[in-house]
């Protein structure tokens, strides 16, 4: 059986299991994945028959972490473990927002597990992996009850979920304003229009500006900001040639932020200057307002 478009757009990663292999290697296959998420089972009739199989199996995929889907709705145990459209949470805060042109306003921040990217500088690895699984209701009903009308989807990397798609709009649509933290290496062309994307450009020094997606520039609108991370010179001459190169200036609103406690922001404001450049120059101001807090700000 194919997966059907359904879920396509409720499951982004998936590792698909033929039931055609034995028990024994489909434990292989399942601890062998790199997938963090989403374990996806394209059912058959015969397993109706080994439902005992399927249980054992279950348990070894939930034990790492997998989220259980599948297109068999009949089945007694995928009744009981099918996850639709759930997300993987790490933390939800409210705080003040450190970055962006809305920086010093009260948000409440929705932090999802998993990322895709490693930074040199990365100050959220307990996003990594840790997490637990919400339903889009359980998250917005929480979003209501902070009672703030600003929202901050992070990570990790969002994106990677594909539930974030659609909470961003169901956030959109209750009338709160949305900002969206992405890494620049997944496309922004299908987030809600009505988001604020902030896309990181990853400069040199993060090691992993060679997984940018520079067809996300070509989405941008005024409405979004893009934001560059300096951890050196050679990283402010990357951004530099980056902003000319695709007119930044003009498109968007651009944000460049000394790589935290790596370089000094008077040196960068310097740069800034010199080069007569309409960029915001950032510091997160969390770090200020918090330095010994690691979460939850
Ligand atoms: S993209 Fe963000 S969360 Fe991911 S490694 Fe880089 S800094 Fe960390």
């Amino acid at each position: 059986m194919e997966p059907t478009n359904y879920y396509y757009r409720s499951v982004i990663k998936f590792t698909i299991l033929h039931y055609t292999l034995c028990f024994n290697q489909l434990i292989i296959n399942i601890q062998n994945s790199r997938l963090s998420g989403y374990l996806f089972i394209p059912f058959r009739d015969e397993i109706a028959t080994s439902l005992s199989l399927l249980a054992m199996t279950f348990n070894m995929a939930q034990r790492k972490g997998f989220v259980i889907a599948s297109v068999a709705k009949q089945s007694p145990i995928v009744e009981k473990t099918v996850i639709l459209c759930n997300m993987k949470i790490n933390e939800i805060f409210t705080s003040i927002q450190g970055e962006t042109s809305f920086a010093g306003l009260p948000f409440t921040f929705v932090r999802l597990t998993g990322c895709n990217l490693r930074c040199s500088y990365c100050d959220t690895q307990y996003a990594y992996e840790e997490g637990t699984e919400w339903s889009i209701e359980q998250v917005l009903s929480e979003i209501q009850q902070r009672g703030i009308l600003r929202i901050v989807v992070t990570g990790g990397e969002p994106l990677l979920q594909n539930a974030t798609y659609t909470l961003c709009s169901q956030l959109a649509d209750r009338g709160f304003m949305v900002l969206l933290e992405t890494n620049g290496s997944m496309s922004i062309l299908n987030v809600d229009r009505r988001v604020h994307r902030i896309l990181d450009l990853k400069c040199p020094g993060s090691g992993m500006d060679a997984h940018m997606d520079f067809k996300n520039i070509g989405y941008l609108t005024l409405r979004d900001e893009v934001k560059f991370v300096i951890s050196d010179r050679n990283d402010f001459q990357w951004a530099l040639a980056i902003i000319k190169r695709y007119n930044l200036e003009d498109r968007t609103q651009t944000l460049i932020s000394p790589a935290h406690q790596v370089m000094h922001p008077s040196e960068l404001a310097e740069w800034i200057m010199q080069e007569k450049l309409n960029a915001r120059l950032q510091l997160q101001l969390q770090k200020y307002i918090w330095p010994d807090r690691a979460r939850g700000v």
